[in-house]
């Protein structure tokens, strides 16, 4: 008589625990949040106003940034490199826990993550950067696309059911490629991870994905790469794009002409 097999055991995925930031740290998050929204609507009412061509610009940049900043801290060698250490495991621990990761912590959480970068980015091409209408209109634009834009855009990948009511234009936006296509953002969900690294829009992974794959990079070419992103590339876009047309009634103009004011003084 055969014994029929005892039920298998599976064993229980541990759930995932996002950490919690102190209570300080929210707040402070929160006043940057209040205050990006208040330097957008200055910009928006008084200038120095971007043009649609540097907007669109930025946008598309912001998608290789992603992607550039993506790799690396997708990469193993970057949990080994302080001060990128803990953001590079926040990365990698979301192969493994999507949803608890993404809808789990939910978007202002998310956006509060990119708080540190985003002062970095904007210090720096703010010290290296020229300091006028440009400075500003792109700095403002780096912040917004490649920050904001960047939890916005894979937020709703993983969270394409949310788009319904009156977000239902997010996923006509997905579907166009303007946003990240969740179908596009899963196929960098499959081990090894090594495709698909853009998540604002997903469209520079058409051309990056043969280049930043980790069988054809070497990891410190990309880091390096990422960290020069960073510091310079207000700087650079600034000097070769045209310039934004200074509002005198804005304060950021102020702040430029007495730039260059002082210059001149001395
Ligand atoms: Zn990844
Ligand atoms: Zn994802």
């Amino acid at each position: 008589m055969c014994k029929t097999p005892p039920p298998k055991k599976f064993a229980k995925k541990a759930r995932f625990v996002p950490p919690s930031n102190s209570e300080l740290y929210v707040y402070f998050c929160n006043l940057h949040h209040v205050g990006m929204a208040l330097w957008t609507l200055y910009t928006i009412v008084f200038g120095p106003r971007p043009y649609l061509l540097m907007t669109v610009g930025m946008y598309l940049y912001s998608d290789m940034y992603s992607a550039l900043l993506h790799s690396v801290l997708d990469d193993k060698k970057a949990l080994a490199i302080p001060g990128i250490a803990p953001v590079a495991k926040g990365f990698q621990e979301h192969h493994d826990f999507p949803q608890e990761t993404t809808s789990g912590k939910g978007l202002l959480v998310l956006c509060s993550d990119t708080v540190r970068i985003q002062w970095v980015c904007a210090i720096f091409s703010l010290l290296i950067g020229r300091r006028d209408s440009t400075t500003f209109a792109l700095v403002l634009l780096k912040l917004l696309c490649c920050a904001y834009g960047t939890q916005f855009g894979h937020y709703y990948a993983h969270n394409r059911h949310l788009c319904v009511g009156w977000l239902k234009p997010l996923s006509w936006l997905q579907d166009a490629h303007i946003l990240l296509p969740p179908s596009h953002h899963w196929n960098h969900h499959k081990a090894p991870y090594s495709k698909n690294f853009g998540i604002v829009s997903g469209l520079s992974n058409f051309f990056l994905n043969p280049v930043l794959h980790p069988d054809n990079y070497q990891f410190y070419v990309i880091l390096t790469l990422w960290t020069l992103f960073t510091m310079f590339d207000v700087a650079v876009i600034e000097q070769l794009v045209p310039q934004v047309a200074p509002a005198t009634s804005s304060i950021f103009s102020a702040v430029a002409n007495s730039t260059i004011y002082s210059a001149i003084e001395l």
